[in-house]
């Protein structure tokens, strides 16, 4: 499938699965603008995108600060061109019994995993409704669709990322606009490496006995991304070997 033509912003894309989703809307011909915390990583993915003939830059930012956002969007506009694909992929996860979770990790938590995505949605739709065409991708979770106990902040935030696409592809749905979550099930990432998550047992578990790789979720978005996908919007695309059949 090709992305020829289109510039896509990746958030969090200097680690785990938004690195792999960057590498592989590169490889399929976008110009890509790789959006993270931290400056180091991202330029990491840059220079494998580079490396192997692809156009990208690095922006670093904080992806949940409208200021930040606006910086990104207006350098990535200077250097590629005008925002086509958007994957709203940066997130925090954390595992705390519920009555310990304070105000402030809520906050924290709400902050990345929803505020964000909605306001770069605002900062980049104005390119995709000039164009007429645009692809929204917001990565989720499965802990919304199953429940997560010790996650109820954080699986409470991706419920809302869920809902949120659903009302969102619905008001765009007549602009050329499509916009599409996509909700892992337990993908090896640094964040799942850092989690308290018992992988081994998880996958014994798991129907196909093995963890989701970040290539898994990267393949899904980069089709959800193309031209080839334009009748699809509000969708929930689980990615989770068969862990989670709603
Ligand atoms: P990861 O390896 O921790 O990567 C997340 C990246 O996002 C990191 O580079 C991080 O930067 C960056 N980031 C965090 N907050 C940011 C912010 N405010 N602005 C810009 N960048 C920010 O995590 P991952 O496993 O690839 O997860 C990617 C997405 O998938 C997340 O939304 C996560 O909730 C979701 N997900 C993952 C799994 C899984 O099993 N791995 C399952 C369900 C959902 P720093 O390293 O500097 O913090």
């Amino acid at each position: 499938m090709s992305l020829k033509g289109k510039v896509a912003v990746v958030t969090g894309g200097g680690s785990g699965i938004g690195r792999a989703i960057s590498v592989q809307l590169a490889k399929d011909g976008a110009a890509v603008s790789v959006w993270d915390l931290n400056s180091v990583s991202a330029e990491q993915t840059v220079e494998m995108i580079v490396n192997s003939g692809g156009r990208a830059i690095a922006c670093a930012g904080d992806a949940s600060a409208k200021i930040e956002i606006a910086r990104s969007a207006a350098m990535t506009r200077q250097s590629l061109g005008a925002i086509s694909i958007l994957v709203n992929n940066a997130g925090i996860s954390s595992f705390t019994p519920f009555m310990d979770i304070s105000e402030e990790m809520i906050d924290r938590i709400m902050a990345i995993n929803i505020k964000g995505p909605m306001l770069c949605c605002q900062e980049i739709i104005p390119d995709m409704l000039n164009a007429g065409w645009g692809r929204i991708i917001n990565i989720s979770s499965s802990s919304a669709q199953t429940g997560a106990p010790m996650m109820c902040h954080y699986s409470a935030s991706k419920g809302g990322v869920i809902a949120f696409t659903k009302s969102l592809g619905l008001e765009l749905a007549a602009k050329g606009i499509t916009v599409n979550n996509i909700p892992p099930g337990f993908i090896d990432t640094p964040m799942l490496r850092q989690s308290p998550v018992d992988i081994e047992k998880q996958i014994q578990v798991s129907p196909m006995k093995r963890a989701g790789t970040p290539e898994d979720i990267a393949s899904a978005c980069a089709f959800l991304a193309s031209e080839q996908a334009g009748y699809i919007t509000g969708l929930t695309l689980g990615v989770n070997g068969g862990r989670v059949m709603p």
